[in-house]
């Protein structure tokens, strides 16, 4: 019986089907937008981008950035389409919101081995073939049923988005075009503040309210997506090494340095929208609009977007899923994406694939392919199956869960340019030998 069922449209659950189509095999994908949408959502969209607009770094020096190329090397949809559609974004692969969206969506539904039905499922399919893959904010009637499925190890905690503005409405005579240190094209908006500006912000950021969040204080919020307010508190000079680095960003004409610099990243195709990097945030609006309009050139600024709070719904997959994303109590059911404890859209989607190439091949009654812990896609498995310590996190692509090389090379650069190396050879052996 060659069909198989994928829950949730989003980046992993598309990857999964897509791959499992590649295999001949019929997929049924349950998406429930545009019906019910969670409270990060808002297109009708397949592969909605939730929050940034940027799959981050595309070197080889960059974790997020290998496990792009092995992912091209896998047939990812994902990548393909972000490949077509991106936006000028320095060393990094962002893409036009909408337009990704939109040829994810055009390429799932053309497909003629993959069916999508726009239906919420509150339960895992009893029998049969199952990828599992309804995100950080799957509803609340499947959050529940998975927690009874896995019993105690499920955990939650909560996220952030930063806010968007647009470009018509940013104040040019205060802000300028440049990269960092010049390395690369000018594509950022860059907000300088003196000291007595930055100061002047601080003071209103750190004393902002803050939507209420009564489960937030209990919960672990993960680093990479920490709320600007939240590391304000940590200290005065927190942004400034952080988010508002202004190393690198003197004034391209006057050469003149900042104390701090926002900087702005395009959000869409046609450059009318520019999201604030770093901004996450948990302000109510009203005190997004007051104390972000103090940053220089947003005085004026329209938000299209506020920052916003969310859950974030993952398993504790140590020693219930397998590297492959296979449960390990039910043969030929997967889970992929964000509730695997895997982190970002990139991550999310690397996962979708595994799952689904292990999906098919659980169909064709073949052995699962566990990737190499020397892969950036193998280590994300093997990270997520096999993690020992107490505080079992979501965790991003990089270098660190990734084997080292048995050499030494103490520059970092040349050692993980050595490792990427290895690892898209170590990937095109296996494609050429399993796939
Ligand atoms: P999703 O892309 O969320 O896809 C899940 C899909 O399943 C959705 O379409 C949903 O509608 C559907 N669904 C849910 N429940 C059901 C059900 N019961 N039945 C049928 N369908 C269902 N990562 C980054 O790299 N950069 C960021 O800037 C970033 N910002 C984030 C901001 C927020 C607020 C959140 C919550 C997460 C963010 N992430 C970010 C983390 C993560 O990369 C994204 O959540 C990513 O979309 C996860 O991909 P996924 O495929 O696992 O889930």
């Amino acid at each position: 019986n060659m069909n198989a069922t994928v829950i949730g449209g989003g980046l992993a659950g598309c990857e999964a089907a897509w791959q499992l189509a590649k295999h001949k095999i019929n997929v049924t994908l349950y998406e429930m937008k545009p019906e019910k949408k969670t409270p990060a959502h808002s297109s009708d969209l397949l592969g909605e981008l939730v929050c940034s607009n940027s799959l981050r770094a595309d070197t080889l020096e960059n974790g997020a950035g290998l496990l792009k190329a092995e992912m091209r090397l896998l047939g990812s949809l994902v990548t393909a389409c972000a490949d077509q559609t991106k936006v000028p974004a320095g060393g990094a692969l962002a893409v036009d919101r909408v337009g990704f969206a939109q040829m994810m969506t055009d390429k799932v539904t053309k497909n003629p081995y993959i069916t999508v039905k726009n239906e919420e499922i509150t339960k895992i399919p009893k029998e049969g073939c199952v990828v599992v893959a309804t995100g950080p904010l799957t509803s609340d009637a499947l959050s529940e049923h998975i927690g009874t499925f896995f019993g105690n190890g499920y955990l939650y905690f909560y996220d952030a988005a930063a806010p968007i503005v647009t470009f018509d409405s940013i104040d040019k005579t205060k802000v300028f075009k440049k990269a960092r240190y010049d390395k690369g094209t000018a594509d950022y908006i860059n907000c300088p503040m003196t000291k007595e500006q930055y100061e002047a912000f601080y003071t209103e950021l750190v004393n902002a309210k803050t939507a209420h969040l009564h489960e937030f204080e209990n919960n672990k919020v993960f680093e990479g997506c920490m709320p600007v307010e939240v590391m304000a508190q940590r200290g005065r000079d927190t942004l400034t090494f952080g988010p508002l680095k202004p190393v690198g960003l003197e004034h391209p004409e006057t050469g003149e340095r900042y104390h701090a610099v926002v900087q702005l990243r395009q959000d869409d195709k046609d450059g009318t929208l520019y999201n604030i990097v770093g901004f996450q945030t948990h302000l109510t609006f009203s005190e997004q609009k007051r104390v972000f309009s103090m940053i220089p050139g947003l005085e004026h600024a329209e938000f299209m977007r506020y920052g916003v709070m969310h859950r974030n719904t993952y398993i504790h997959s140590p020693g219930v899923l397998t590297a492959a994303f296979e449960t390990v109590s039910r043969k030929g059911l997967f889970f992929a994406g964000q509730m695997t404890g895997v982190e970002g859209y990139v991550e999310s989607a690397a996962s979708g694939i595994v799952a689904g190439i292990n999906a098919a091949r659980h169909l064709e009654g073949k052995s699962a392919l566990m990737f190499p812990s020397t892969t950036a896609t193998g280590a994300l498995g093997h990270y997520i199956s096999t993690f020992s310590g107490a505080d079992f996190q979501p965790m991003n692509i990089n270098f660190g869960i990734i084997d080292g090389l048995t050499e030494r090379i103490k520059n970092k650069r040349e050692r993980y340019a050595k490792i990427s190396q290895r690892a898209l050879t170590q990937m095109k052996e296996l494609i050429a030998r399993e796939l």
